[in-house]
Formats: structure tokens, C-alpha cells, sequence
């Protein structure tokens, strides 16, 4: 996978030369958690995030057993682990489940984010897993997109509810949610317009479907090359939106990983799925401690 890779070898470098100590002083972790914050900020993670990032594994480095081990390169990456578990949310966050069915998840993000691929990939999941989702269309705008929904669901055999491209936004959800009731779907998706900028327009006919739907979910669906943007457009929604988690998607391309690594401590909102490429598999939850490991190689 090539994401990360930058990161992981530059980490692995830095823990690599503490290794080959039998002991090391202060100065050595010092000095390794400059290289650590430098490799950090190359790979666009968040300039506040680095600060209390390095400055906690070097409180607990220096006050612990580092400086005393025999192995303290182990130790050392042992925190920074730990650490970056934390940084990204330290449990995987789970979906929501609405008390009555259909739980309702809303699908919102900028234009070619994602959106509609991750709202089948996670309808797949959902199927995989015994429930009985629905998708629907409410992205009126784009063109084509309505069709892309319809033939997805097609493809995974997950019904896609749409009323066309000529109906209000507002109402197509209001009326899939009827839908999903009257078919006993316990799951309603529901694909939202994007736009390729945010803008109030957006925002304005997502707070109306909030309204409308009352979501169990509102789920953002983020492109993780875009790096240190993600998190700013996860903040800008969060701000507008009250969003109850994010989809990391992309995450199979050239990204040098600073979204998937900042994004929750900069919203507070956890990363709960990830989309590792185009072709439409179940959604993968995401594991903060098993990102971890895979950034530190
Ligand atoms: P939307 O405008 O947010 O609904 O975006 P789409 O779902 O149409 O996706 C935009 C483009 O990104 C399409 O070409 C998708 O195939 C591609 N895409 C979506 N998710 C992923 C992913 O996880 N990895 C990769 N490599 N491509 C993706």
C-alpha cells in the first residue's frame, strides 16, 4: 500500500538508529522526537496535533523506562504506538443503532469525495451483516449521480429509492424514510448532494434533510489525499453540522496519511469507516490501533 509509506520509513529509520543503542541518554530521545515531529509534519499532519503529540511520548519517555532499558528502541516505539492509538480515537468507533429501525445514516461530503461509492460499500456491509438496508438518492445535482447510485445498488442488490432529479432534496428523503418504514429496511442511506466547494446553499439543504430525517448517524465522507484540507473541511462541517463521524476514503492511494492521523483530534470526530479503493466491497471499520501499527511499519 503506498499510503504511508514516507511516514513508515522515516519512523522506521529514527527507531531504527535508538535500536542499534544498548542505552540512550536523553539527549537520544530528544533528538529522535525532532526527527519524529519533522517526519509528522512532511506527511501533512496537523501543525497542533505534532506539539502535543511529541510533547506527551516525551513525557512519558523521558519519565519512564526508556533511558533505563535494555531495549529502549522498543520501548520508545512502544509509546509512540500507544500514542498514536489515542491520537486517532484509541477504540474503534461503533455505528449507531436507532432504537426503532430503519437506523438512518446521512451521507454528506464535498463532490467526488466518495460519497456515493462509500454509501454502497457501507449498504454491503450492512447486507453482509444480516440487515436489510436501503439507499437513497438525494443528490439531485450532479449529474449522472442518481444512475450511479441505482446501478451500485444493482450490483450488491440493495434497493436504491429515488424519485429523479426534479423533486426537492428535502422530500426524497422524507419520503425513502416513509419507504423504508413500510418495507421493514432496518438500514436507510441516504446519498446527499455534494459541491465542489462548501458552500451555504449546501450546508443549508443538509441541516433541512437533518431535520426532516432526524439521522441516527450523520456520516462525513472525506478524501484522505487531500491531506491537511481534509481535516479543514471535516472541521467546517462538524461547525455546521452535527456530525457523528467520518469516512476516510482513499485511503488505498498516495496519501502521506496527516488526515487519517489528525482528523479526530482536530473535530473530535471519530474516523468510524475507511475506503481502501473504487471497486465496491463492505466498508472497513476503521481500527485506530491497527492504523497505528500499519504507520509504524
Ligand atoms: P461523490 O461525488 O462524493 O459521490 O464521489 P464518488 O463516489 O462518485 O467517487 C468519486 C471518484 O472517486 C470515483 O471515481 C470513485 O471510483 C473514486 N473513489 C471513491 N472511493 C475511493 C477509494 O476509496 N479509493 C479510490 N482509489 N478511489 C475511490
Amino acid at each position: 500500500m503506498a499510503a504511508f509509506e514516507s511516514l513508515t520509513s522515516r519512523l522506521q529509520s529514527v527507531f531504527g538508529k535508538l535500536r542499534g543503542k544498548g542505552k540512550v541518554t536523553e539527549d537520544d530521545v530528544n533528538e529522535a522526537m525532532r526527527e519524529v515531529r519533522l517526519a509528522l509534519l512532511e506527511a501533512d499532519v496537523n501543525f497542533k496535533v505534532v506539539k502535543d503529540f511529541i510533547a506527551r511520548v516525551k513525557e512519558r519517555a523521558i519519565g519512564q523506562e526508556v533511558v533505563k532499558s535494555f531495549t529502549p528502541g522498543m520501548v520508545i516505539i512502544d509509546i509512540v504506538n500507544k500514542e498514536l492509538t489515542e491520537l486517532m480515537g484509541g477504540t474503534q468507533a461503533k455505528l449507531a443503532k436507532a432504537a426503532k429501525p430503519p437506523t438512518v445514516i446521512m451521507m454528506a461530503g464535498l463532490q467526488g469525495a466518495g460519497k456515493t461509492t462509500a454509501s454502497a460499500k457501507l449498504a454491503l456491509m450492512l447486507q453482509k451483516g444480516g440487515h436489510k438496508p436501503l439507499l437513497a438518492a438525494c443528490d439531485i445535482y450532479r449529474p449522472a449521480a442518481i444512475k450511479q447510485l441505482q446501478v451500485l445498488g444493482g450490483q450488491i442488490g440493495v434497493p436504491v429509492f429515488s424519485l429523479g432529479d426534479k423533486v426537492n432534496p428535502v422530500d426524497i428523503a422524507r419520503q425513502a424514510l416513509q419507504h423504508a418504514k413500510d418495507e421493514g429496511r432496518d438500514y436507510l442511506i441516504i446519498d446527499t448532494a455534494g459541491r465542489l466547494h462548501i458552500d451555504e446553499a449546501l450546508m443549508e439543504e443538509l441541516r433541512q434533510i437533518h431535520e426532516a430525517v432526524k439521522p441516527d448517524e450523520v456520516l462525513l465522507v472525506v478524501d484522505a489525499m487531500i491531506g491537511q484540507e481534509a481535516v479543514n473541511v471535516a472541521q467546517s462541517f462538524h461547525e455546521q453540522l452535527e456530525l457523528t463521524g467520518i469516512v476516510l476514503t482513499k485511503l488505498d492511494g498516495d496519501t502521506r496519511g496527516g488526515a487519517a492521523i489528525s482528523v479526530k483530534a482536530v473535530t473530535g470526530c471519530p474516523i468510524k469507516f475507511v475506503g481502501m479503493g473504487e471497486k465496491i466491497e463492505p466498508l472497513e471499520p476503521f481500527h485506530p490501533d491497527r492504523m497505528a501499527s500499519r504507520i509504524l511499519g
